[in-house]
Formats: C-alpha cells, sequence, structure tokens
C-alpha cells in the first residue's frame, strides 16, 4: 500500500509501490541481477511487447530494482512516473532526443553543467539539432529565439558555477501556450526546489550527486510531471502526435493516457524507444547504492544548506576572497528568484574567486587537506574544484567566462564534516592563496 504521505523524509523511505519483497517478505529492496524475465506463455509475451499488460521484459527497458527508484524519485518530486538511466549525461541526451530530431531546435539556458554544454553545442548539432543558448536574467529571451521548430526548453534550477537560480515559472509560462515543455535538470537543489510546482514538463537528476550522496554509483533519472499535454498543439510535438514506425504505429500522445490513464507519453516513449534503442541503461547493483543514499536525502539535504550557511559567512568578507556565489548574497533579480524558488534552502555549493586569480586559485586547492580536489559535486564529503583548468576546460576561454567560470575561480561543495573541521581546511587554501 503506497504512502499517502507528502513529506519528503516519508517518501525517501516510502515513497512507490514497494513495501517488502513479494517472495520473501525481504524488508531491503533486492537487488534482481537479472537480464530477462520468463514469459508465462506466447500470448503474455506478446501483451507484453504490444503493451497491452504491463510487466518485465529486458532489464535494457525495466527491472524491479530500478522500478523502486523511479517509483519513488517520482514520488519526491511529485511527478508522475520516471525512468532511471545510466548517467546524468545519458537522462540530458535522452530528455532532448525524445523531443528532437534532425531540423528541429530547442532553446537552453546559457547556464548550464559544462558536461551538458558540451552535450548540446557540439554533439547534438552534429545530429541536427540546432541547440540556442538563451541569457536567463531575462526570461523573454527564450520566447526570442523560439520559432516553429522549436520542441522544447532547458534549463537548470541552480546552475554552477554562477549558482543564479534559474526563473522556472518565468519561463515555464512562456513555454506552455506554444505548447513547448520546459526541461529542468535539479541535480543542485534536490528537495530544495520542486520544478513542477512551477509549472516544468519534465525533471531531470545526475543521481550521481545529492541523491546517492555517498560518491559510488553514477545514474541518472527523468521524471515526467504528468502535467503536459503533448497533443494540443500536434504540430509542435510530432514524436507524440504522429505514428511512430519504430512501435507499429503507435501514436505515443494518444495510446499512452488510454493504457495508463495519465499523460505520461514522454516517459513511455523514453523508456520503450529511447532506452530500447540506445540502451544506456542503470544497473540494479547502482539503483540498489542509489536507493540506499536516497533513503537519507532529506536529513544529508539539511545538513548540507544548514553547514554550507556557516561557511559561506565564514568566507563572505574574507580579504584574499574578491568576489563569492551564493545564492542568499545574490543582488536583484536573482536574489529574488533564490528567494522564491529555494526559500532559506540555498544548496551546499558556494563559488569563491581569489583575488590572486589563476595561480591563487591553483594554490588554494593544492593546500587543502581535508576536502577533496574532485570532479563532482553532492558528496557527504566536503569538495573542491578549480573549473577553468578541470570541468570547463574543454570550452574556450570566451564560454568560460560566459559560464561563469573566471581564472581565479573556485567551487566548494560543502559536505557534511563539522564545520568547524571545514574551516580550519579553508584557512589553509586562504593562507596560501595569499602567498602566490
Ligand atoms: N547535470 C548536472 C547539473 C551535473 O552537475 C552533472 C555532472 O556533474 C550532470 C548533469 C551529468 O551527470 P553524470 O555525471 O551523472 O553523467
Amino acid at each position: 500500500m503506497p504512502t499517502t504521505s507528502n513529506h519528503p523524509e516519508t517518501l525517501a523511505l516510502h515513497g512507490g509501490s514497494f513495501r517488502k519483497d513479494a517472495s520473501t517478505n525481504a524488508v531491503a529492496v533486492p537487488i534482481y541481477q537479472t537480464t530477462s524475465y520468463e514469459f508465462n506463455s506466447t500470448e503474455h509475451a506478446g501483451n507484453l511487447f504490444a503493451l497491452k499488460e504491463l510487466g518485465n521484459i529486458y532489464t535494457r527497458i525495466m527491472n524491479p530494482t530500478n522500478a523502486v527508484l523511479e517509483e519513488r524519485l517520482a514520488a519526491i518530486e511529485g511527478g508522475a512516473a520516471a525512468l532511471a538511466v545510466s548517467s546524468g549525461q545519458a537522462a540530458s541526451a535522452i530528455s532532448i532526443q525524445n523531443v528532437a530530431q534532425a531540423g528541429d531546435n530547442i532553446v537552453c539556458s546559457t547556464d548550464i553543467y559544462g558536461g551538458t554544454w558540451n552535450l548540446f553545442n557540439n554533439t547534438l548539432r552534429t545530429q541536427g539539432i540546432d541547440v540556442r543558448f538563451a541569457d536567463p536574467s531575462d526570461p523573454d529571451n527564450f520566447r526570442k529565439l523560439t520559432d516553429d521548430k522549436t520542441r522544447a526548453y532547458y534549463a537548470e534550477t541552480l546552475p554552477n558555477p554562477k549558482l543564479s537560480v534559474f526563473p522556472i515559472e518565468e519561463v515555464a509560462k512562456i513555454g506552455r501556450p506554444l505548447g513547448i515543455p520546459l526541461i529542468i535538470d535539479n541535480t543542485a537543489a534536490p528537495l530544495s526546489c520542486k520544478p513542477f510546482d512551477y509549472g516544468a514538463a519534465i525533471v531531470m537528476h545526475s543521481m550521481t550527486k545529492w541523491i546517492g550522496g555517498h560518491g559510488t554509483s553514477i545514474g541518472g533519472i527523468i521524471i515526467d510531471g504528468g502535467n503536459f499535454d503533448w497533443t494540443a498543439l500536434p504540430e509542435r510535438q510530432p514524436f507524440y502526435n504522429q505514428p511512430d514506425a519504430s512501435y507499429h504505429g503507435a501514436v505515443w500522445g494518444d495510446i499512452v493516457p488510454q493504457i495508463f490513464g495519465v499523460q505520461i507519453a514522454f516517459a513511455i516513449r523514453a523508456r520503450v524507444v529511447m532506452l530500447r534503442d540506445l540502451g544506456s541503461a542503470i544497473a540494479p547493483q547502482n539503483s540498489f547504492n542509489l536507493i540506499q543514499g536516497l533513503e537519507t536525502l532529506p536529513l544529508r539535504v539539511k545538513q548540507h544548506n544548514a553547514n554550507a550557511e556557516i561557511i559561506a559567512n565564514f568566507l563572505k568578507d574574507h580579504k584574499q576572497i574578491a568576489k563569492i556565489n551564493y545564492p542568499k548574497f545574490a543582488e536583484g533579480k536573482s536574489k529574488q528568484n533564490a528567494k522564491k524558488y529555494l526559500g532559506d534552502n540555498n544548496g551546499a555549493m558556494i563559488g569563491i574567486e581569489l583575488k590572486k586569480g589563476v595561480e591563487g586559485g591553483k594554490a588554494f586547492i593544492d593546500a587543502l587537506k581535508l576536502h577533496y580536489h574532485v570532479a563532482n559535486i553532492g558528496d557527504a564529503r566536503s569538495l573542491a574544484i578549480h573549473p577553468a583548468s578541470t570541468t570547463h576546460s574543454q570550452l574556450s576561454e570566451e564560454e568560460q567566462l560566459k559560464a561563469g567560470v573566471t581564472p581565479g575561480y573556485v567551487r566548494l561543495c560543502v559536505g557534511l564534516e563539522h564545520t568547524d573541521d571545514i574551516i580550519e581546511d579553508l584557512k589553509l587554501g586562504l593562507e596560501a592563496a595569499s602567498k602566490v
């Protein structure tokens, strides 16, 4: 019996239909390490393939361990269905390829993760999907870049390095009357922001980060809000209104609500077409690891946020720091967006611009002893990185600056250690930076 609670603390443990393993009564979610599921008869097999009956076929497309993770995350985000995939990158790629084909375009915020930027600006372009980048400081920039081939808007709730919160509701409102869904990467603001409350149609996460929380497993999730009418303007969304030759002529926008009673055509197509064809399935062991993380996500997010606020206050007026990026310290419209979308939860990331530029940034990182120097965020441990020489190094200098990466910029991702110890370590870095 699924819980009726709306509290994330309860949903993280009980969300979705899993209570115990049906055959053993095991309480922990079993790892269903199987590729295949036996069909009861040829009729049963035929029905599963024709979506006349729902059930397991092959682990590339579905798996019971993965299903627990999918249902819990859909419940936590307030969505209607979800699809777990092998990485956050796969989630981003599939969420675009699930609406756009060669000749189409999407409009994407300029403030996105470097890996997503590369995927959109290079790989998707080579596949004929044009990605137009809009400065989100004025939501109307999304409208200006829209034409009749625009299939989706895409953005991150809390993009680093700028840490300037995206105007979700304002952009969703531009897209909806035009039949354009807003896809939000909510990786950096799990629980702190619920994008479906503001009109997003699809939410995705790199589960590798806070959801897993312990730096053990790569995974991505795509969550369908079940709140978008893919058939309202048929010309706008061909994948959902024209017969799909790869699936005996299915018209996804029509048949999915008939079968499931809710409009989750995006999630269903992502699973039975995109995952079937592209194959970026998540391993059940990784889903199990991510479920362990998910169980404590609400507790961890609170502590990450509380620790980051203490660290941000320590760094704010430090003499080695030229600038600090932290949602609570934003100004003007960015401040309003931080308050509106994050409330008092400002996330775990802090950006600092060291006065001594690139050499200061490097000396800072090299002096840290407690912080891990890694290309990751959302770990229980405190992390630090110098983006210009690592995560954003494949971007040109101009592109780096557009993304907010200046030479002396260091990104901190505050962990769950005692804040006294985090501060002591940061002092080592600041001391070293002062000496270059
Ligand atoms: N989205 C954001 C905001 C990220 O930070 C990352 C990775 O850093 C990704 C997507 C890609 O996720 P993954 O590393 O799980 O492929």
